[in-house]
């Protein structure tokens, strides 16, 4: 097998205090793959500035203009971390033959990128990074994270267990990729249906080395919620059966009060009405609320919106020179 390109995929969003410290562990590790023959020395690191409002972006110019395997582009406004990778890969899918996604803060752990290229070597197209501990995460973050992977997978959207967006994928399952149209994206759900040979490594997660976390609980919440709805309509069948049920609840009721009414005198019954009332109109809410997410959904994907724009890259020629 020939020597593969590798192209780093790392976001990057308002990392100004983290850019600095890990950009040259990451370049370390390029260098130090191309020595052991495992990567080819075209090989990039590529940074996807994701709208930061700090110095990030200039950070990632100076960079590039310091060494030849840094690269960036740049988005035009901040799209989330979903998009930022997205776009990293769909910008480097016909330059390389892997990619490796990983975050910049430097928690996730860069020595198991030879794991993975030794995966790749072997066969496999798409490498898992697997954290095997979360010890470094608070009790809150490692309870809701778990909790989130099993609730997606019971609602029937397959996930790798305990596995975030660190993974090597190959250009070519990357080109298949690239027909998976949707503007809702899920990349931990979509890239398993991609299908092909896969495999995991495992790897311990650290703390991030500077700054604070961009996933506070209403961001995580709004990805499970956009995980669930778009690799799955369990939902919307979870309604339907509750429905079911609730309405040969109600017709016994009815049974019920019709007995009532020819056996006994009928007491003014306001409180169980009340209570029924209630209930069947809270259900009612929910199932409208869920129903009205994926209608939401499909008005969203019927617009066929770009998924990312890139507005800047370090590699455009009037670029390198504006910087120098
Ligand atoms: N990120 C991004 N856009 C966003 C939020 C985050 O590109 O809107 C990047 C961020 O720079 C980092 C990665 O996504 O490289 C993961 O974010 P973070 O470390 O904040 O999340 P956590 O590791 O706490 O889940
Ligand atoms: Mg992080």
């Amino acid at each position: 097998m020939e020597i593969p390109i590798l192209y780093l995929i790392i976001p990057c969003y308002n990392e100004e205090d983290v850019l600095p410290i890990t950009a040259p562990l990451f370049l370390n590790k390029i260098n130090e793959l191309i020595e052991q023959n495992k990567i080819h020395s075209e090989s990039k690191i590529m940074f996807i500035n994701d709208g930061s409002k700090d110095k990030t972006w200039q950070i990632i110019c100076d960079l590039a203009s310091q060494n030849e395997h840094y690269i960036g582009i740049c988005q035009s406004r901040n799209r989330g971390h979903q998009n930022a990778v997205l776009a990293g890969l769909m910008e480097s899918k016909d330059f390389c033959d892997i990619t490796i996604s990983i975050d910049c803060d430097g928690q996730d752990d860069i020595n198991a990128m030879n794991r993975m290229i030794d995966e790749y070597l072997s066969g496999a197209e798409i490498v898992y990074g697997v954290r095997s501990k979360r010890e470094t995460d608070t009790f809150f973050k490692r309870a809701t994270a778990e909790g989130f992977y099993k609730l997606l997978n019971w609602m029937g959207a397959e996930v790798v267990f305990n596995h975030a967006d660190y993974r090597l994928i190959s250009s070519k399952v990357l080109q298949e990729f690239s027909n998976f149209k949707e503007v809702n994206i899920f990349l931990r759900g979509m890239i398993p249906l991609v299908g092909f040979k896969s495999t995991s490594v495992y790897y311990e997660r650290h703390e991030r080395i500077a700054g604070e976390s961009h996933y506070p609980l209403s961001k995580m919440l709004s990805l499970a919620f956009d995980g669930i709805t778009s690799l799955s309509i369990k939902p919307i069948r979870i309604i339907t059966i509750t429905g079911i049920f609730i309405s040969l609840f109600s017709f016994a009721m009815i049974i019920y009060a019709f007995i009532s009414y020819f056996h006994s005198s009928v007491t003014p019954g306001w409180a169980s009405t009340l209570i029924i009332v209630c209930f069947i109109g809270g259900i009612q809410l929910i199932s409208l609320g869920v129903i009205g997410e994926y209608v939401g959904k499909i008005y969203m994907e019927t617009k066929q919106r770009p998924r990312y724009i890139i507005s800047d890259r370090t590699t455009d020629e009037c670029h390198k020179n504006s910087i120098k």
